[in-house]
């Protein structure tokens, strides 16, 4: 095989340029899929991975609405539909600024895998725009979702692509985004998920991606006869796995003593209770404020904003045995990464995608500290997502015990899959390249089943 990554990344940014993300996240998986293709020929002569890395399908639409002020604004909105391998499309849409065609390939591109990985039927799928809800009033928010719906609608269904949150798209926007849907479909049926409890949503779909974080680091413990027994952890982000993380942390016994969003990080040295958990939860889902005012809130915390003159994140050199990164992708960079382990960090289960630097990641795996990636760690949501799936088609709404076992069972399945196909490649203790195997052979057999489609 030899330089076959190489071949194929020269490829890859020679078609896709202007897609730094989506490179990246092609990169690493290549590095692990290489072990595959060696003990696999049919994979590279049907070049399996080489139709993986090209989306199914990309939908690019006008997202054009009126503000508050009577100016017409105009979004521009996208769905990659990735691979339909194993099942219908599926995956997040995300409405930030920063969207733009490549960072939803990348994300679409990791979904393939994380999906997989679920033990679920779910193919793989992104979407978004490049609208920003922070500072928008409730009307222009319901807005620009009919307006995005309008369009998406002719592209998805329950059968086909079932979209879900991400950055910048909670509850509301789901809200909003099904009303559209099921007003110009005239039919109610569970095209996504994240829904409301009582129209077709499920329980613990809110909490799945931040307790299955927590559950996968407690498996990754468990190998070295370990708990989250008052283990000090750094979380990043303050939105909804972030959030979550935080809840099951504490449920364990842990101490959680950092949350973050764009402006800066809070350090609260005595940790981040149930009390203080609620108030972030209202600050943030209800008053939609900036976690600056948890430090005004409660004495002795300490506030850090963001210095765009730094190369690194203080929030990452805060001495701590376990990291959560949960706001975004390339959040943690290489001298990040050295001040984790610097500071004691030995644990680090990914809630966002993406959120290492590769340099980063390297020093993880130099140091073997247990390393959970995201398309493993925080794949809790997406499996809930298709528990949510299965209750609609079964019009069965099941208890939040149920969910929850059933979410918990699935993360050890995919910390048993991941950790029992890295010894089976001979890179014992490699999550990263345990995950990408075990996630690309699944939907690679599929796809040699399936013939060349
Ligand atoms: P969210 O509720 O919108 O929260 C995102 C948090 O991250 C906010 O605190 C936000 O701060 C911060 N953030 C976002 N972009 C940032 C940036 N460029 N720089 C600094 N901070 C930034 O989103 P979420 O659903 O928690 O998603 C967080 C991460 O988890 C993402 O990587 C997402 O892809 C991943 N993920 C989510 C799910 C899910 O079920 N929701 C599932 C799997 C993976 P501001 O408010 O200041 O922007």
């Amino acid at each position: 095989m030899g330089d076959y990554v190489n071949r194929l990344m020269a490829q890859l940014v020679a078609k896709n340029p202007g897609e730094p993300e989506f490179h990246q996240a092609v990169h690493e998986v290549a590095e692990s899929v290489e072990l595959a293709l060696a003990r696999n020929p049919r994979y590279v002569d049907a070049k399996v991975f080489e139709r993986t890395i090209e989306p199914e399908r990309v939908v690019m639409f006008r997202v054009p609405w009126v503000d508050d002020r009577g100016d017409v604004q105009i979004n521009r909105g996208f769905r990659v539909e990735m691979s339909s391998a194993i099942g219908p499309y599926k995956g997040g849409l995300r409405f930030h600024p920063t969207v733009y065609l490549g960072l939803l390939k990348f994300l679409a591109f990791e979904q393939v895998f994380k999906n997989a990985l679920t033990t679920l039927p779910m193919g793989a799928g992104k979407g978004g725009a490049d609208f920003d809800p922070k500072g928008k009033s409730e009307g222009e928010v319901m807005r620009f979702c009919q307006s995005f719906m309008t369009e998406l609608q002719r592209h998805i269904g329950q059968f086909t692509d079932v979209p879900a949150g991400d950055i910048g798209v909670g509850g509301r926007e789901i809200g909003y985004l099904f009303g559209q849907y099921k007003r110009i479909r005239n039919e109610f049926t569970g095209v996504l998920t994240g829904k409301g409890l009582n129209w077709g949503g499920s329980l613990i779909r809110p909490e799945a991606t931040g307790y299955g974080a927590v559950y996968f680091a407690e498996e990754m413990l468990k190998t070295r006869e370990e708990t989250l027994q008052d283990k000090t952890c750094l979380v990043s982000g303050s939105g909804n796995v972030a959030q979550y993380t935080v809840e099951k942390l504490l449920d364990l016994g842990a101490k959680p003593v950092t949350l973050s969003d764009s402006g800066g990080f809070i350090h609260d040295k005595e940790g981040i209770d149930r009390e203080k958990l609620a108030y972030v939860m209202d600050l943030k889902n209800v008053r939609r404020g900036r976690i600056m005012e948890y430090a005004e809130k409660y004495p002795g915390v300490d506030w850090t904003a963001v210095d765009p003159a730094k190369h690194y994140n203080p929030l990452w050199a805060v001495p701590a045995d376990c990291a959560f990164p949960s706001a975004t992708q390339n959040e943690i960079n290489a001298e990040d990464a050295i001040n984790l382990l610097a500071g004691g960090v030995y644990v680090v289960s990914e809630g966002a995608n993406m959120p290492t630097v590769p340099t980063g990641i390297e020093a993880f795996l130099d140091a073997r500290i247990l390393y959970g990636p995201g398309k493993a760690a925080n794949a809790g949501g997406v499996a809930v997502s298709g528990l949510e799936m299965a209750q609609n088609s079964a019009r069965r709404a099941w208890s939040r015990g149920t969910v929850d076992e059933r979410l918990h069972a699935i993360m050890q399945a995919i910390h048993d899959t991941c950790r029992s196909t890295a010894e089976e490649y001979g890179v014992a203790g490699n999550y990263m390249h345990g995950a990408n195997i075990a996630g690309f052979t699944k939907v690679a057999d599929a796809m040699l089943d399936q013939g060349v489609v």
